[in-house]
């Protein structure tokens, strides 16, 4: 069946410190697959990358995953996925992970995760894409990174209108919708069945 929407989501390979980490992830995967729609991801089975992907696919969802070679020699690959793309480098992957997206999420992660969040956010200001990117702010993860960003406005090194482009929320649900929506689709919960 074609999805309804496609969510690319960008998080920790590492589970990080809090329960409610991994809880979020599972709502973000849970309400991808119940809507009927997909998520896009990096193709890893490890941290919240999993939990997120097979929360998706156990609410009946479609993944794709998209994973350097590189990494999967690593065993660090998800094979579970509905599409597992084994891609020869980092660029390539992230090319395609944005060309199947029609949003963008980020969730508590690391430098990984910061790289993917900036670069989809640097295209989008500079235009390449006009899709939706939020951030979720899980348990006050990103309250340091948001106050740095605040000051880089204040220092005259960001503009108002670039961080507008951003989406911020605590609620999983509540900022999907959005982004979703944002995106130009209407998510209607999946009823599945024919
Ligand atoms: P990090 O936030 O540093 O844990 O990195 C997570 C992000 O970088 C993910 O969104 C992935 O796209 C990529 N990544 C980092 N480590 C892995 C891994 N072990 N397996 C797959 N992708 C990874």
């Amino acid at each position: 069946m074609t999805p309804a929407f496609s969510v690319c989501v960008y998080c920790g390979s590492r589970p990080g410190s809090k329960p409610e980490y991994a809880e979020a992830a599972r709502a973000v995967g849970t309400w991808i697959g119940q809507h009927g729609g997909q998520l896009v991801y990096g193709g890893g089975k490890a941290g919240l990358m999993g939990i997120t992907a097979e929360a998706a696919l156990q609410a009946g969802g479609r993944v794709v995953g998209v994973i350097p070679k590189a990494l999967v020699e690593k065993e660090w690959a998800f094979h579970d996925c509905t599409e597992l793309y084994i891609v020869d480098t980092m660029h390539e992957r992230k090319r395609m992970m944005a060309e199947r997206a029609d949003a963008f999420l980020a969730l508590p992660g690391g430098i990984g995760t910061f790289e993917e969040l900036f670069e989809v956010w640097t295209w989008r200001q500079l235009g390449y894409h006009d899709k939706p990117v939020g951030l979720l702010n899980v348990d006050r993860y990103y309250d340091g990174l948001l106050a740095f960003l605040g000051a880089t406005v204040e220092q005259q090194f960001l503009s108002d209108w670039q961080m507008d482009l951003i989406q911020t929320g605590t609620d999983p649900q509540t900022l999907l919708t959005r982004l979703v929506q944002d995106a130009g689709f209407a998510p209607a919960p999946h009823l599945g069945g024919i």
